[in-house]
């Protein structure tokens, strides 16, 4: 078996003891680096002031050898939080409003993508596989190709891919296009979004689709697919039941004794819909004043890229709307909404999730969204709660035993609460054993070894 190449933005070390667990993707691309053997390389998360590169900090754990490089401070502002985080996230989140087009922050971009590609050269052997991550780094391979590389190399999208038209407002999009054509195999979330990518290089004449999901543009012919990413299914549920005496989860389950618990958990981001899903639990107890105080909405939203203005301006927000639907629904003994600003603990997160009737999961766009699978993973099989999901979420593809809700539709989302607290066991059982049948299967061991065998025979 080939030596596998890893490269994504950030990089995730070896855990050391009392360290919080790795997540389900970290977990799962350092076993396929253990078992064959590699490199994971990315941004160290440092940035200097010094315009000169300093050696690539290089660790070995067993099979794996971690390769860490430093950025530059102007790097930093414009490849990732300039082109990376203003202008591609909005984009692929179908949010043209939000983007904001810098010839230097565009420019910023390439350049990193060439940087990485020079330190990551050297590193390469002739039959190393090379699996590429996520929008940071899709110009990765041209710049890799133009170094005289002929390895397979792989790309993965973690985000959605946008329509053509949307795709298109962004004056760098066709050598975006480029970029991704230089890769072997290129891997969306959904078929939706593999239909969007396919669309767009036809629409700007550019491309053609082929059989079997095969494209060819420029001069090159590459396989796309889709694949589902996943969680660690089995042992997030062992985790959940055993969370569930969690010191703090205890304290959380007292707190609400007598009352259904309802969750969201998201990182605070104009794309999880959070200020909707406010208005929408305003609506239910609008709509049903026999809720009040019998149910407390729990929002567990720490923050995130507070450097770029509209996250700044979110926090507020979002603090603000908690504020008033608690000023104008909550009463002397009751606090309709706890709004909690931060992360935590992996365990007491998956005991939660365990407590809760409601996990209420609306992002307007999402390319996956794992925490519906997290919550249905932690869920009591005697006993299950029930995922009311955006249809716009990747996962709404495959959760199809969850209540399905379009985000925008206030009142929508509010009766499928209302319908959630009061549905039958007997549903909730047969809907929540479907959808967790489906992840025991598509975990995230089964999406890595998916998109490696497909690279493997692009
Ligand atoms: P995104 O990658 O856009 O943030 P996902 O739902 O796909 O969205 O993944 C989010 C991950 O971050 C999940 O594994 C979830 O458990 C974790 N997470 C989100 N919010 C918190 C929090 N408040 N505390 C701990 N972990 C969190």
């Amino acid at each position: 078996m080939s030596r596998l190449v890893v490269v994504s933005n950030r990089v995730t070390l070896p855990q050391k003891s009392g360290d919080a667990p790795a997540g389900g993707l970290a977990v799962a691309l350092q076993a396929a680096l253990e078992e064959r053997g590699g490199i994971w390389m990315g941004w160290s998360g440092k940035s200097s002031g010094s315009k000169e590169p300093q050696p690539l900090d290089m660790r070995t754990h067993g099979n794996i050898t971690y390769a860490l490089t430093d950025l530059t401070k102007t790097d930093v502002e414009e490849y990732y939080h300039g082109f990376a985080n203003r202008v591609l996230w909005p984009i692929c989140h179908y949010r043209l409003d939000l983007a904001e087009y810098g010839r230097k922050e565009m420019a910023g971009y390439f350049r990193v993508n060439r940087f990485f590609a020079q330190r990551l050269a050297p590193l390469i052997k002739e039959d190393d596989v090379i699996w590429v991550h996520d929008y940071h780094l899709i110009p990765l391979a041209a710049e890799l190709r133009e170094m005289g590389l002929k390895n397979k190399i792989g790309f993965f999208l973690h985000i959605p891919w946008p329509p053509a038209d949307v795709l298109f407002a962004m004056p760098v999009h066709e050598q975006i296009m480029r970029g991704l054509s230089q890769y072997d195999l290129v891997g969306f979330q959904t078929e939706h979004d593999l239909d969007n990518f396919g669309g767009g290089l036809v629409r700007e004449g550019i491309g053609e689709r082929l059989e079997g999901n095969k494209f060819s543009t420029y001069g090159r012919t590459f396989k796309g697919g889709y694949y589902s990413i996943a969680i660690e299914t089995e042992e997030f549920a062992r985790f959940a039941k055993k969370a569930y005496n969690n010191a703090i989860v205890r304290k959380a389950r007292q707190s609400v004794e007598g009352r259904d618990l309802i969750i969201g958990v998201d990182r605070l981001d104009y794309s999880k819909g959070i200020t909707q899903r406010i208005d929408a639990f305003d609506k239910f107890i609008t709509l049903n004043p026999a809720y009040q105080n019998k149910v407390t909405y729990l929002q567990i939203t720490p923050k995130s890229r507070s450097e770029v203005p509209e996250y700044e301006q979110m926090q507020r927000t979002v603090a603000e709307q908690a504020g008033r639907v608690n000023g104008s629904v909550g009463t002397v003994d009751w606090v309709p909404i706890r709004y909690v600003n931060r992360s935590v603990a992996r365990p007491v997160l998956a005991g939660l999730y365990r407590l809760a009737r409601i996990g209420l999961v609306t992002p307007l766009r999402d390319g996956m969204n794992l925490v519906a699978k997290e919550y249905l993973a932690a869920q009591d099989p005697e006993d299950p709660g029930v995922l009311v999901l955006s249809r716009f979420a990747g996962a709404a593809r495959e959760l199809t035993g969850a209540l399905l809700v379009n985000p925008y539709d206030i009142e929508g989302t509010a009766h499928a609460i209302a319908r959630g607290l009061t549905m039958s066991l007997d549903e909730r059982k047969q809907r929540w054993e479907k959808m967790m049948e489906h992840l025991k299967v598509y975990d995230i061991n089964r999406w890595c070894d998916d998109f490696l065998k497909d690279l493997a025979s692009a």
